[in-house]
């Protein structure tokens, strides 16, 4: 079952205070309609009762998909690499086996779902963004404020993110060849090896991404090998 909490929330536009139920965590085997509900963002959209006024109201939130066994905590502006919550360690006891993320926005988890559902190892996808928001950086001039996957094409070879560049975050489309990301799996395959199974939610983003980089390059392994 969903569950959901009451929070006082405060309608940026008329001032008035009312009481909101904020859906905090649902799991796919029982709300069926959940990944819909994120995907349309039907879980984040507040309106105010007073004025009517509505807007996207970021909170926690954790997917639990028991079939697919990954679960991925929303929790706002999250930086930390990494965190630990015991009460869901001893809630699940069989969480080992279980893909953990935490994710800092909205987006962020809309695309983590749709990179497990694909099957994608998410480290390997870091690094190919990573490497391919250089390339982009280096076409258009401007820094890559986020980039997210897109689409995997197996017939043409190809796998696809959106990037938001420059002061305007404006939209930009880059595609790779699937080498890129094959590459990039062997070296999590290699050199991250246990990183799936420790315990507790992972914060696996384009920081991450950075830091493996530096990691297998002072590791002494050339990244063009
Ligand atoms: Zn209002």
């Amino acid at each position: 079952m969903a569950i959901f909490i009451t929070k006082p929330v405060t309608c940026p536009k008329c001032a008035q205070n009312s009481d909101t139920a904020v859906m905090i965590s649902a799991n796919t085997a029982e709300d069926a309609d959940v990944r819909q509900k994120i995907f349309d963002e039907t879980i984040f959209r507040w309106k105010c009762k007073k004025c009517g006024f509505s807007t996207r109201y970021q909170h926690p939130f954790l997917y639990n998909d028991i079939d697919r066994k990954f679960m991925i905590y929303l929790i706002p502006h999250v930086a930390r690499p990494k965190v630990v919550d015991q009460k869901l360690e001893d809630e699940f006891t069989d969480m080992r086996d279980v893909r953990k993320r935490i994710v800092p926005d909205i987006n962020s988890l809309k695309e983590k779902i749709a990179v497990f559902e694909r099957g994608i190892d998410d480290m390997a996808l870091e690094l190919t963004k990573l490497a391919v928001s250089d390339v982009v950086t280096k076409e258009t001039g401007h820094n890559v404020y986020a980039g997210y996957y897109t689409d995997m094409d197996e017939e043409k070879n190809s796998i696809s993110f959106q990037f938001f560049v420059g002061g305007d975050k404006r939209s930009y489309i880059q595609t790779t060849r699937l080498e890129v990301y094959k590459r990039s799996r062997d070296i999590v395959k290699r050199y991250f090896p246990k990183e799936n199974r420790k315990m507790g939610f992972l914060n696996i983003g384009m920081s991450w991404a950075r830091s493996a980089l530096e990691k297998y390059k002072s590791s002494g392994s050339g990244i063009d090998k």
